[in-house]
């Protein structure tokens, strides 16, 4: 059974680069029936990150992903890790360190000035003698002292560690006995049965270091795919700076689940060049193997793109039901078909759809002064006033259809053409030139509010 999970450190809300992983590692544990959990890594324990998880939650649960099981938190499995770290102590694959931090310290600096890698000596490796006293021991696991470490990775292919490069006897339980992170990574990888690890290339490094406490464990190792970042158009690592990370201001601006999944999705792995995925074709398709190796770059054109196809597609009631996070109440509006008919195209997203609803609902508080010079000429009051006169004799104006009729009859009447009936009719209805087609603003508001608008234009 394939195993994959999400375990995320709780930085106060989910990078939109976390749920890239967490959906990768999702859609694999779903399309292979099996299972998807998530851990939250406070190792920190000193913090409480209960607000932090929450916020995790609710961005998951608002794209709709699903995990299985509790949530794990690894500052409850504290005593398991001091188990873990105990039997590699008893059976000598790992040894207390008495070197003080002043030591520590010494080393390092010499180290650094013979241009050295800062690492650890091994001093205590084999130590047997009375440790020193006044000094709290941690615990360091017995790394290969020399070859290689290979990363068989699923995306970048084998990556050739060279242990004098890379690693030394590392801790992986501090003096006060907490568990270091590359520790509990491997342990609680291999005791949640993970068989599948999908992960940003971050941890590439950290990987290393993961095997060897697989190793130490007897535990079997996982496969590893190490996902490249997301980028920003200059080369640079994606930050708050080229626009929002946290998952959930997605929300707020407008954009659909879909769209972000679907985005996401396509942010490094492809299948032929196929830009829209539903759920159920990611489910079908995604094959971590396929991950891009070079990293993606983050495009919000693209996002806006996306999210246009899915709001155009997206039922009216569902619309509507969407919009109402948005401060938009529809439900009992009459003609709401219409309206969200009208806008839904021109909307890239929700957060605009809210804008354009409330545009066309509420009256002008203002008239656009670039628009009024050049729609809003001398002979514009005597159309509109003809205009107004029409709609005031004609009955049963229903649908927009209704309104172009009127239109069109005074356009023929005055022989003049639509642009002249048409831009102060806008000004009117919208206080600016921009916006979607009148017959349907009209048929939405209805006749009374149509004239309404009109005659504040005309007493303006
Ligand atoms: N907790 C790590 C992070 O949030 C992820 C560790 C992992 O996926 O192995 O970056």
């Amino acid at each position: 059974m394939v195993v994959t999970r999400f375990a995320p450190s709780p930085t106060g809300y989910l990078h939109i680069g976390g749920l890239r992983t967490a959906l990768l590692s999702y859609l694999w544990a779903r399309r292979n029936n099996g299972k998807f959990l998530l851990r939250i890594e406070d190792t920190d324990f000193s913090r409480n990150d209960e607000a932090a998880a929450r916020a995790i939650v609710e961005a998951f649960k608002w794209v709709g992903l699903e995990h299985d099981g509790v949530i794990e938190y690894q500052s409850s499995r504290l005593k398991i890790y001091q188990e873990y770290a105990q039997k590699l102590l008893d059976e000598g694959k790992a040894y207390k360190c008495y070197m003080s931090k002043e030591e520590l310290d010494a080393l390092r600096e010499e180290q650094t000035a013979r241009k050295e890698r800062a690492k650890y000596d091994n001093r205590y490796r084999d130590f047997t003698g009375t440790p020193p006293e006044g000094c709290e021991a941690v615990i360091r696991i017995k790394a290969p002292l020399e070859g290689s470490i290979t990363v068989h990775d699923g995306v970048k292919g084998d990556v050739v560690f060279n242990v004098a490069d890379i690693l030394d006897d590392f801790i992986i339980a501090r003096a006060d006995g907490t568990p270091t992170y590359n520790f509990v990574v491997a342990v609680d990888d291999a005791l949640m049965g993970v068989t599948d690890v999908i992960r940003g290339d971050d941890h590439l490094s950290n990987t290393p270091k993961q095997i060897v406490v697989y190793k130490a464990l007897g535990f079997p190792l996982p496969k590893f795919f190490h996902v490249p970042m997301i980028h920003n158009s200059e080369g640079k690592k994606l930050s708050k700076r080229d626009g929002a990370t946290d998952v959930m201001m997605y929300k707020q601006m407008g954009y659909t689940p879909e769209a972000l999944l679907n985005f996401l999705v396509r942010l490094g792995w492809s299948h032929g060049d196929q830009e829209i995925f539903s759920m159920n074709e990611m489910l079908e398709l995604f094959d971590p193997s396929d991950i891009n190796r070079s990293a993606s770059v983050y495009n919000v054109d693209k996002l806006d793109w996306l999210n246009s196809h899915y709001l155009k597609n997206t039922p009216n009631d569902k619309l509507c039901e969407l919009l109402e996070f948005h401060g938009v109440m529809l439900i009992s509006h009459d003609k709401r078909e219409i309206l969200l008919d009208a806008i839904k195209e021109r909307a890239k997203t929700l957060a605009e759809m809210a804008v354009l609803v409330s545009e066309i609902l509420v009256s002008p508080a203002e008239y656009d002064e670039a628009a009024l010079k050049k729609g809003y000429k001398e002979e514009s009051r005597a159309i509109l006033e003809a205009f107004a006169a029409a709609l005031k004799g004609a009955k049963d104006l229903h649908l927009p259809t209704d309104y172009h009729h009127v239109m069109e009859a005074v356009v023929t009447e005055m022989g003049i053409g639509f642009g002249k009936i048409g831009q102060p009719l806008r000004i009117a209805l919208m206080g600016k030139l921009s916006g979607p087609g009148l017959d349907n603003v009209m048929a939405i508001i209805g006749v009374d509010e149509t004239l309404k608008r009109i005659e504040s234009l005309l007493k303006y």
